[in-house]
């Protein structure tokens, strides 16, 4: 077991040439020893780069990676004491499930039969396989091939663990009790692990940190209650949090913000933090939006809306807004309780509240 650490790594394909491609760009963080790191960003930030190299089976153009205090960048990925776990799987299809899990074990250890026969089957037990072991991948379902990948991963007892979104090709229900499972998993064995996802969901629901990535560049390390109160910047803010942040571009003039749809007065410690910058984007959470009845004494950070379209997820509604100011403008998302009742057309009042709002220059 090790802490895990990226130091300014950066990835160039096709370096100098027309098509380069800057994957990934001057990543620095540490995996402490047996944390569950998630990284997460849409598709094409430089997830699968990163896990990849972190690997072996891609070069590093610029950086160093280590693993404890041992640097990696040219060990074999054999070399590494590092398992990684696929979208895909990769078990190989003429062997059983057995000999899949065997198979490391055999390549890159000089361990006696006995003791791998028995490392297998303490695995499979442990994965609740034990009565596949003679079958062969295709004679399984994708959730038991899921569990025939970790089981191979694991029996390793490797250093670190690299998964690849592994949980992605399972149906929904499974996929969620897998989340479970491979969590408790992993604090019990406490290998040091980094998984990547597309999906904010599975991120914030799973790792004791994760790591946001755009376009090859991290944006925010952190627990995912930091990532999704305290969002470093715009990018982070929008893409923690499901249904999304909803985001106003405003005119800044001292203490007040100028937007299409509405102007909004913020307090003065507020306004004070945001230096000279007069182009802000204010945003708020669709559930620190508050809904009542339509009144007509609006305060300050009172709206008159009206409800364009209500959208039950749940125990919630999606509560798509319109002001009534700006009938021709964008909506915006507020969740309400799935409890009251409100219907298309209605009027109601929205509070912003100074206390939840988000700004970003
Ligand atoms: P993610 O896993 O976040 O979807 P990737 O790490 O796969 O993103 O890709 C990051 C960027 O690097 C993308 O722009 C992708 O097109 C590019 N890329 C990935 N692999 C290669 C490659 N072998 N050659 C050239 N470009 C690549």
């Amino acid at each position: 077991m090790a802490e895990l650490t990226l130091d300014s790594v950066t990835k160039v394909f096709n370096d100098g040439g027309s098509d380069e491609v800057v994957a990934v760009d001057d990543l620095s963080m540490g995996i402490e020893d047996g944390e569950f790191l998630v990284l997460v960003g849409p598709s094409g930030c430089g997830k699968s780069t990163t896990l990849r190299m972190i690997a072996g089976l891609e070069t590093v153009t610029d950086g160093e990676i280590r693993l404890g205090e041992r640097t990696i960048n040219d060990s074999s990925p054999a070399d590494r004491d590092i398992a990684m776990v696929f979208q895909s799987y990769a078990l190989y299809p003429h062997m059983t499930v057995r000999e899949n899990m065997r198979f490391g074990l055999e390549e890159s250890t000089d361990m006696p039969d006995d003791e791998i026969r028995s490392k297998v089957e303490g695995t499979a037990a442990m994965m609740g396989i034990e009565d596949l072991l003679d079958r062969k991948p295709s004679e399984l379902s994708g959730g038991q091939q899921q569990r025939v990948a970790l089981g191979r991963a694991i029996v390793r007892d490797p250093s670190a663990f690299l998964m690849d979104e592994p949980l992605s090709n399972l149906d929904a229900k499974l996929r969620a009790t897998m989340r479970t499972e491979l969590q408790r998993l992993q604090a019990d064995l406490g290998v040091t692990t980094v998984y990547v996802t597309h999906d904010q969901t599975e991120a914030m629901t799973m790792g004791d940190r994760i790591a946001v990535l755009d376009d090859g560049v991290l944006q925010q390390v952190g627990t995912p209650l930091e990532c999704y109160h305290t969002p470093n910047n715009r990018f982070v803010a929008g893409f923690i949090g499901e249904p999304s942040m909803n985001f106003f571009p405003t005119a800044r003039s001292g203490d007040t913000l100028s937007a299409e749809q509405f102007t909004y007065p913020l307090p003065e410690a507020v306004a004070s933090s945001l230096g000279d910058a007069t182009e802000v984007t204010l945003g708020v959470r669709p559930e620190d939006v508050e809904v009542r009845p339509a009144v007509d004494d609006l305060g300050d950070h009172d709206f008159a809306c009206v409800v364009d379209v209500v959208e039950p997820v749940g125990e919630s509604n999606n509560v798509y807004l319109r002001f009534a100011d700006a009938p021709e403008g964008e909506t915006f998302i507020a969740t309400i309780s799935g409890m009251r009742n409100v219907a298309a057309g209605d009027r109601v009042g929205a509070t912003i509240p100074p206390s939840a709002i988000h700004l970003f220059d």
